[in-house]
């Protein structure tokens, strides 16, 4: 499939495709339309940034075009559950973008807003309903929706919505769903609780897959800088400036972090703003509203807050500090590198216990990360923390259900060796080119890294020499 006019869609959709420049479909685009269009269930494995919304959302239009009917009061024919306002948001914008040439009605129900509009906005039924699972309960629960007559139901993001503990909600909401229905349900990863909740709501389903999680990286150049932990601020400042930064989304572990990590860069001149889960919705609207536009060029969230974040041009991710699950390694960094874009992720770590989530990680991607080291001499012997005393999940756990892929070795990647502490990039011990061997070579491209996997190997300026690129915060 070549071209959106293979698929067939009712002339108004391709219209609109046309106007949003959408003229070849992605990967999962191109699997998931056709079966869709046929009303059969669908089980993908595809992450935000690899075009799904509109893979779900452009069969569902032309379906409910082809018989189209008016709604019932308080009742919906398609629901679309998804694990954050933000992504949700944004799932009702591409429905109203692909649908603009077809007076489509449709509402939005999320926490942190009064319900009293929500209610009133599925008063008369809309055709597409887009929820976070709670919400929609509550309105169900207090009468102000019916599910009786939900046609397609899409599930977006069903390991992120189970790691936020939405899954007795979700089941609620399913059993509250006419047997006959056709159901589209999406996940990034699927480990085993999430291949069985698939298993109980799906029929006979078609399954796609695209981009294996572990996989997704090939656009994105990953650093990883060890630094002394009181200077990870001073050392994101400095990155923020020399870095040919267009938008950088930097990740912290927690709210209080985050504003932390505000505050600091205020202090070194570099304006940024922080959404986490304390922030009211308002707020986070506006700064995500200010980012997308490049008004501010710096943002510091937290992992839920970022979950639903689709702006393109983000061309760098900072984790000021490493997540200590793998998986949630690989949706930070799919923020940059969007929509064909290249990117740039650089992880700040700091102490054994980071060490240990880096080695999850480099286990989970298969991939050893150029790491260079800028602590101070006197910092430099704290040991590595041994595997199985981290938070992290075990391995075995992370490769669930990826039976496409090799499983990666009980080792994984090996640990560097540190030593030299000269500045330069730690050498590893596998097939992989040194990246410090690279450095003024113009190179790009890839080589088969560890256990087949492609590695991506770009040059990294050494750091005395000065960044051509730089572009100052505003
Ligand atoms: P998603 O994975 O659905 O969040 O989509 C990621 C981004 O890619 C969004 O900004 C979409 O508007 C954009 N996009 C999706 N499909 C296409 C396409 N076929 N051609 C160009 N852009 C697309």
């Amino acid at each position: 499939m070549t071209s959106f006019q293979d698929f067939g869609l009712a002339d108004p959709i391709s219209r609109a495709l046309k106007e949003e420049n959408y003229h070849t479909p992605t990967p999962i685009q191109a699997q998931t339309i056709p079966i869709a269009l046929t009303g059969r269930d669908v089980v993908g494995i595809a992450q935000t940034g690899t075009g799904k919304t509109a893979a779900f959302a452009l069969p569902i239009l032309h379906r409910i075009l082809e018989s189209r009917i008016r709604p019932q009061p308080k009742s919906c024919r398609v629901l679309v559950l998804s694990p954050t306002r933000e992504l949700s948001g944004q799932i009702l914008d591409s429905f109203t973008a692909y649908g603009r040439h077809i007076r489509l009605t449709s509402a939005l129900a999320i926490g942190g807003v009064p319900m009293g509009r929500q209610v009133r906005s599925v008063m008369q039924g809309v055709e597409v309903m887009v929820a976070t699972p709670g919400r929609l309960l509550d309105l169900v629960q207090s009468n102000g929706l019916k599910l009786n007559q939900v046609e397609f139901l899409v599930l977006d993001e069903a390991d992120r919505m189970l790691d936020m503990g939405f899954i007795n909600d979700i089941r609620k909401v399913v059993a509250k769903l006419p047997i006959r229905r056709q159901t589209l349900f999406f996940s990034a990863t699927m480990p085993k609780d999430i291949a069985e909740l698939a298993e109980s709501m799906l029929r006979d389903p078609a399954r796609v897959a695209v981009t294996p999680v572990a996989s997704t990286a090939d656009r994105i150049t990953q650093r990883i800088i060890q630094v002394d932990f009181a200077a990870k601020p001073a050392v994101l400042a400095q990155l923020l400036k020399q870095e040919p930064v267009d938008r950088a989304l930097v990740f912290t572990r927690t709210k209080h972090g985050a504003d932390k990590v505000v505050k600091v860069l205020a202090k070194a001149g570099i304006e940024a703003n922080a959404i986490h889960g304390n922030k009211s919705q308002n707020h986070r609207e506006r700064v995500l509203a200010a980012f997308r536009s490049g008004e501010i060029r710096t943002l510091v969230a937290t992992d839920i807050a970022a979950r639903g974040i689709d702006v393109d041009g983000i061309s760098h991710v900072v984790n000021f500090d490493l997540p200590n699950v793998p998986e949630t390694y690989v949706h930070r960094i799919g923020r940059t590198a969007r929509a064909g874009a290249e990117g740039v992720a650089i992880s700040l770590i700091a102490g054994a216990e980071e060490m240990g989530y880096l080695r999850d990680i480099e286990r989970l991607i298969r991939i050893a990360l150029p790491r260079e080291d800028r602590r101070t001499p006197g910092h430099r012997d704290a040991a590595p923390a041994p595997a199985q005393h981290r938070g992290g999940r075990p391995g075995t756990r992370v490769h669930a259900g990826r039976s496409h892929e090799p499983a990666p070795s009980a080792k994984g990647p090996r640990r560097h060796r540190r030593g030299g502490g000269n500045n330069a990039q730690q050498p590893n011990r596998h097939e992989a080119p040194r990246p410090a061997q690279q450095a003024g070579k113009s190179q790009a491209g890839h080589s088969e890294g560890i256990q087949g996997v492609a590695f991506l190997h770009r040059e990294s300026r050494p750091n005395n020499q000065p960044n051509r690129n730089h572009r100052p915060q505003r």
